[in-house]
């Protein structure tokens, strides 16, 4: 029995409240065990949280994890031209070993800004499944299907693979990979395709994750086509369901919000994203009002460009202001939440919290720094001043995956050397 005492610091509760505690995780089962008074617990192998906050590791509701190859080489432009003339070009040019290389940086990236799960979205999914095995984070992964641009035999094999993969690798790396179906929108999968495939996916209990409402150009052609909202449109096929979360959902009326909440569908908000490509912003305070589990995603690295959920939570709580016009909006407590606990219940972890009985996965933020003084309220920071550099520690299922800022589960500098070699390579492929 191997147990892992956090301790010398203060913890954030599931409550949003902080306490002077020490944290006991079990390596064997990867739960905690106990929260408790300084000085009366014992482990085997001790973390130093002194000048520290304790908190949930983030879960990364929504991302492209290994689109860090792709990070910085096309900006500055709307959804639709990236898309097509910088990001799809590139994406014909991957190989199996490119997304790898990009899923490793990724998730380096994440581990030194306090990510343990993560919701991604991509294909070669075995590679990334393995990746996260290595890493030892929590991962939903899935192969992204399109049918766009392609012929019938294509098409289905695309959503057959989405399946497929899905029933493959639910339950890899001792159960911390889990999977989802996946039609990459309602713009870029057609309907026949939708009408056939996901009652197949609810079949076989699968969960469901998509692109939707991103941009107004994916609501105005489901509505001059089939002459209702994109929702309403998902809802008749069968897509909403308690087990389907949504990425975006930037452009949803009020008729789509009463949608989301009966249906038990969730949503994970990609503030930078939605910003960068000028996509709109979020109702996201009337989502949570109407009962909505909104979760926070950074979407690929191409359209963020980083993956630090910090920044995450401060855009969602800044543009969560704006789109209702009311500075109480979106507070600091419900952006930290939304990071850990709503982001957990999206994913279907038993994460987010720090509680005996949880799973094992947090982080330790460094207090001593000029930028976190003084320190009159902790969960402000945590939305509004903390930076993913300000990590110390990320546990992950009980293990320490960045002690000291030293990540012990990659050789960090090999990581940024292939990543920056096969980025280099893939650019050059794809402008031949
Ligand atoms: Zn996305």
């Amino acid at each position: 029995m191997s147990e892992l005492l956090v301790t010398g610091g203060q913890v954030l509760r599931p409550d949003m409240t902080i306490e002077r505690a020490d944290v006991l995780v079990s390596q064997d089962s990867g739960d905690i065990v106990a929260v408790d008074q300084p000085g009366t617990l014992d482990g085997d192998d001790e973390l130093d949280a002194s000048d520290g906050l304790v908190i949930p590791g983030l879960v990364n509701a929504h991302t492209h994890v290994a689109m860090t190859l792709l990070r910085g080489l096309a900006d500055d432009k709307p959804l639709d031209a990236w898309l097509q003339e910088d990001v799809w070009p590139v994406e014909a040019e991957l190989t199996a070993e490119d997304i790898r290389a990009g899923a490793e940086l990724g998730l380096v990236e994440m581990i030194r800004s306090g990510t343990t799960a993560l919701s991604d979205m991509y294909f070669e999914v075995e590679e990334i499944a393995d990746t996260v095995d290595q890493a030892g984070m929590r991962a939903v992964l899935g192969f992204t299907a399109v049918t766009v641009g392609k012929d019938d035999e294509a098409a289905r094999s695309d959503l057959r693979e989405s399946l497929d993969v899905a029933r493959k690798l639910d339950g890899a790396a001792d159960g911390r990979v889990r999977t989802t179906f996946q039609p990459h929108s309602l713009t870029t999968v057609g309907e026949e395709y939708l009408s056939e495939f996901v009652p197949k996916a609810l079949d076989d209990d699968l969960s469901i994750h998509l692109h939707a409402n991103e941009t107004r150009d994916e609501v105005t052609p489901i509505v001059d086509e089939h002459g209702q909202r994109p929702l309403a449109y998902a809802d008749d096929i069968g897509l909403l369901d308690g087990d389907t979360y949504v990425a975006h959902g930037v452009h949803v009326d009020d008729s789509e919000i009463d949608l989301l909440a009966e249906t038990g569908t969730g949503v994970a908000h990609c503030p930078a994203s939605n910003m960068k490509l000028a996509s709109g912003m979020a109702p996201v305070q009337d989502l949570l009002d109407a009962g909505v589990t909104v979760g926070i995603g950074t979407d690929g690295a191409a359209s963020n460009n980083d993956l630090d959920m910090f920044d995450e939570m401060r855009d969602a709580a800044m543009i969560g202001k704006l789109a209702a016009d009311d500075a109480s909006a979106v507070d600091a407590s419900t952006v930290v939440e939304m990071a850990t606990a709503n982001g957990a219940a999206l994913l279907g972890f038993d994460s987010g919290r720090i509680e005996t009985g949880a799973n094992a996965d947090l982080a330790v933020i460094d207090l001593d720094a000029p930028h976190l003084t003084p320190a009159h309220d902790l969960v402000s920071h945590l939305a509004y001043a903390v930076h993913g550099s300000d990590v110390r520690h990320t546990v992950c299922d009980g293990e320490v995956l960045m002690r000291d800022r030293t990540v012990e589960v990659f050789d960090e500098q090999a990581v940024r050397e292939r990543a920056s070699d096969h980025a280099a390579a893939l650019v050059e492929r794809a402008g031949d």
